[in-house]
């Protein structure tokens, strides 16, 4: 896709619906994919921290999620169609993966809405293969990091909020073939 750089931080230039079919054609041709979802709030900290944005900068993808980024694009007179949600990318990516029986590993969240999703999620998507839902709380990010690698799942969703997802991501995204995605409190929304 073409980009519009706001602050250093590219964001493709799409719809949802565009970017959503190009994440699925690269899962299916397993190509290890990082996406960001950035809100204002991870551009300012990126522009303050020069490590996040170099992790911001390694991703594949950074959509626009959050409607300060778009009119940073107009005023920039490069104006983004429509804001790229984490939430809506995950509900979409859950349903697909459903429908094509694909395999996801959720890790993120506090217990209890992890709890929630255990029953939640199979009703949902009775299609998607869960192999890994497991909560953000964890001391030991490697051990969960070989788990993620040893289920090799198509698609990794990291709700530890910013900047631990992204890092999280950057640190471990080539243990797998598939799509690693940072989706912020969507967990907590997805429990309701
Ligand atoms: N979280 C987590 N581990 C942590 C810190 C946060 O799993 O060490 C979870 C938290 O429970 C919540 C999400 O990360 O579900 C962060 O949500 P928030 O809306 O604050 O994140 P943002 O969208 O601002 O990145």
């Amino acid at each position: 896709f073409p980009t519009v750089t706001v602050l250093d931080i590219p964001f493709i230039n799409t719809t949802t619906a565009q970017f959503t079919a190009a994440v699925q054609r690269r899962i299916v041709q397993q190509q290890n994919t990082f996406v960001v979802t950035a809100n204002p709030e991870i551009v300012m900290y990126a522009h303050d921290h020069p490590d996040y944005r170099d992790v911001l900068q390694s991703a594949d993808y950074v959509t626009p999620d959050g409607i300060g980024i778009l009119n940073g694009a107009q005023i920039l007179g490069d104006p983004l169609p429509e804001r790229i949600t984490g939430f809506d990318t995950l509900q979409a990516l859950l349903q697909w993966g459903s429908d094509q029986h694909r395999s996801a590993y959720l890790v993120g969240a506090k217990p209890e809405v992890i709890a929630r999703l255990k029953t939640i999620l199979p009703q949902r998507y009775p299609g998607l293969n869960i192999v890994g839902l497991r909560d953000g709380y964890f001391q030991d990010a490697q051990a969960v990091a070989d788990d993620i690698a040893a289920q090799a799942p198509d698609m990794v969703f990291a709700a530890l909020g910013f900047p631990k997802q992204e890092q999280f991501i950057a640190t471990y995204r080539h243990t797998t073939h598939g799509l690693w995605m940072g989706v912020g409190g969507s967990f907590d929304v997805l429990a309701g």
